[in-house]
């Protein structure tokens, strides 16, 4: 129902999620803003690799083609996962592959900009979306009748519905008065991309270290992308590496697997943590994304579940009766609703898998690594596994 307010919805924060969620909505017929304080992403034209990269389920890249924003991404610098290897610390291995899950391949290696860039093409090309690009947000008031957002720039906003879009610290989310819930992991995952002087053979590999979580992410071509989990003082460590000694000690912890290492993206570092805010909603609001929630990126699963929040969003926004307001608390609720159970499932995984790969006690290491031999000898709990994993 179109009110007297300037929008329907107004969309704060055109970072993935964000932006997946406002072109999900363009045929909905509300009126739509979406606030960035940012600049548009843009693809610099040097041909240089993002070192944030994402693994992208298989439904999610099938949600992103939904948007005309997956097809049109530059395929050869999109790599199709075919098989996943995992290795405990007393080397039990675990693997996955495409062809015994029934499936062309696992998921999509895709570095962050050039998804971003392509999300941003679609919105430019809309006249759905009003973008209010490099405009800052002052203050956020929810009334009974609609959500008011004063810019910085002195404009006042009006909306039925605000939706926090913005990330980990997200000011939305703040101003709505909404606390979080946080544990910190007290690990920092260091991002960088390698050259490679063997072939990866479109695998992802993982391993489960006595200092942290090495991920190694097969990138078009012989490169590859690295996540290393680990303490914030191994981190600091690993940035204060020459170029030389970090691809040294990167190939020795992933044991030579794919021969010598050259750097080709400067190392950098974020701060890991468990997030839930308190709620997802409130009357006229609604958070996705990391401002929602934050998950071990060990599962690479953090921007699949926000895209599984605006594909919901969206749905349930689009699917309302005439007469329900954009911003009604129970139409907002069953959007709460249908996507907690999955990430309290997310959280829960990838919580108890650190938990169980950090820990020192001897009884531990000798359960995990059996858990693995065992669930590697379990076709029917793989398939399941994988399942999840490609929704
Ligand atoms: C080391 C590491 C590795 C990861 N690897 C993976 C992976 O392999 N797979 C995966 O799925 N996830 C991964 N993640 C998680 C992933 O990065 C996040 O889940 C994802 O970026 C969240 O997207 P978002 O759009 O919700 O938030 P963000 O990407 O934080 O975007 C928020 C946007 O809001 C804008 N903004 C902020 N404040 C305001 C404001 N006040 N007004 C207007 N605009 C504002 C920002 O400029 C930004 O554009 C990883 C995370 C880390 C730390």
């Amino acid at each position: 129902m179109s009110g007297a307010h300037d929008f329907d919805v107004i969309i704060i924060g055109g970072g993935l999620v964000g932006a997946a969620l406002a072109l999900a909505l363009q045929d909905s017929g509300l009126r739509l803003a979406l606030v960035e304080s940012g600049p548009a992403t843009m693809l610099p034209d040097d041909g240089s690799w993002d070192s944030r990269i994402y693994a992208i389920s298989p439904g999610n890249a099938r949600f992103l083609d939904s948007l005309g924003a997956w097809s049109d991404l530059d395929q050869s610098r999109v790599m199709p996962i075919e098989e996943m290897r995992i290795w405990g610390d007393e080397g039990a291995e675990l693997d996955f592959s495409a062809y015994e899950g029934g499936a062309a391949n696992l998921g999509y290696i895709v570095e962050s900009r050039l998804m971003q860039a392509g999300l941003w093409t679609r919105l430019q090309a809309t006249d759905a979306v009003t973008l209010l690009v490099g405009t800052r947000c002052a203050a956020l008031n929810l009334e009974d009748g609609q959500a008011t957002l004063h810019l910085t720039d002195g404009r006042v906003l009006s909306a039925g519905l605000v939706v926090g879009a913005d990330g980990a610290n997200s000011w939305t989310r703040t101003q709505a008065g909404l606390g979080v819930e946080t544990s910190d992991y007290r690990q920092h995952g260091v991002v960088a991309n390698f050259a490679t002087s063997r072939a990866h053979g479109g695998i992802a590999r993982q391993w489960f270290r006595e200092d942290g979580i090495l991920a190694w992410l097969p990138l078009p071509g012989q490169r590859m992308s690295m996540v290393w989990s680990t303490a914030p003082q191994h981190a600091r460590q690993l940035l204060d590496l020459s170029p030389d000694q970090l691809c040294a000690a990167v190939a020795a912890a992933g044991q030579e697997t794919l021969g010598e290492l050259q750097l080709l993206t400067p190392p950098a570092a974020f701060p890991l943590r468990l997030q839930n805010a308190e709620v997802m909603v409130r009357p006229r609001l609604a958070l996705v994304g990391d401002a929602a929630h934050l998950v071990h990126p060990l599962a690479g699963q953090g921007v699949n579940l926000g895209f599984h929040d605006a594909e919901c969003l969206a749905r349930v926004l689009s699917g309302r009766g005439l007469q329900t307001d954009v911003g009604d608390y129970g139409l907002l609720r069953s959007y709460e609703r249908a996507r907690q159970m999955d990430i309290r499932a997310m959280q829960l995984l990838t919580d108890q898998l650190h938990a169980l790969f950090g820990s020192r006690l001897p009884l531990l290491g000798a359960l995990r690594n059996w858990g693995m031999k065992f669930t590697n000898r379990q076709k029917w709990l793989k398939r399941r596994l994988m399942a999840h994993a490609m929704t």
